[in-house]
Parts: C-alpha cells; sequence; structure tokens
C-alpha cells in the first residue's frame, strides 16, 4: 500500500503543511499561505469523503481568511507609513525654505532670503532687493552732487 491516501490525507498535503511551517518561521507567511491553500484545493478535488472534502475546503477557507487578514494590515500599515513620510517632507520644506540646502543671505547686509523680498545671485555675491534699492539712492545722490557742483 502507498504512502498515498493510507490514512486519510496524502503525503503531498501532510508534506504542504511541513513546508508551510517551515516558510513561516522564515517570516514568508503569505507565499507560506498561498502554497498551503493551492495543495489544499488539489487534495480536494482527489479526496473521495465528503468529510475530508469538507474539511479540505474549511481549512483553505481558513488560510484564505488568514491570508487577506495579513494582506489588509500590510497595507494599512504602508498607508501609514506614507502619510509619516509626506509629514516629515512637509515639516522638512518647512524648517528650511530653501531647497538646495545652502543658506543664501545678502552679502552686504547678511539678511536671509525669506527676510527681504528678493535676492540677486551672483557667482560670487549675494544682494537683496532692499540693498539694490540703498545703492540707487547713493547713486542718485551723488549724480545730483555731481551737477550741483
Ligand atoms: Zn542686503
Amino acid at each position: 500500500m502507498s504512502t498515498d491516501d493510507s490514512d486519510g490525507f496524502s503525503s503531498e498535503l501532510l508534506d504542504a503543511v511541513s513546508r508551510c511551517t517551515a516558510t513561516i518561521a522564515e517570516g514568508r507567511i503569505v507565499p507560506a499561505l498561498r502554497d498551503l491553500r493551492e495543495v489544499l484545493s488539489r487534495s480536494q478535488g482527489a479526496a473521495t469523503s465528503t468529510e475530508r472534502i469538507e474539511l479540505l475546503s474549511r481549512f483553505a477557507a481558513m488560510v484564505l481568511a488568514i491570508e487577506n487578514s495579513l494582506v489588509e494590515a500590510a497595507a494599512e500599515r504602508l498607508k501609514e507609513i506614507e502619510a509619516q513620510v509626506v509629514e516629515m517632507e512637509q515639516r522638512q520644506r518647512l524648517e528650511r525654505p530653501n531647497e538646495s540646502g545652502v543658506d543664501r543671505v545678502c552679502s552686504f547686509c547678511g539678511k536671509r532670503h525669506d527676510e527681504v523680498v528678493k535676492l540677486f545671485e551672483g557667482p560670487k555675491a549675494v544682494i537683496c532687493n532692499e540693498c539694490v534699492a540703498l545703492c540707487n539712492e547713493i547713486l542718485k545722490s551723488e549724480e545730483k552732487k555731481g551737477n550741483t557742483t
């Protein structure tokens, strides 16, 4: 007599349960359950007694329920992580509005880009709109002086 079906269950199913346990121990739970479910439905097709078919069917349904709840939990966790990443990125942007990470300041008055309307950047120096206005006033007053003398 073959070991298959000798005691109501095929050796393939027994092997599958052992394999599933080993794979779960490795932490790969969902693939383990999928494999087991596949073997369960195959065994169900080959089973001869109604009691055995019913048992295999319920067992497969239970495995599927575990599988689905794990997948749902993982999807929820992923959503949580994604939300945390978005929040972290927003906070970083608020703390440091300058994307390049270089602290741009006016080379003349030392004001930061967020303290003035505009910073004009040259290759070696930066000037703010306020310093440009001040320079213009100085130029104008010097022109006037030149005109009067
Ligand atoms: Zn300035």
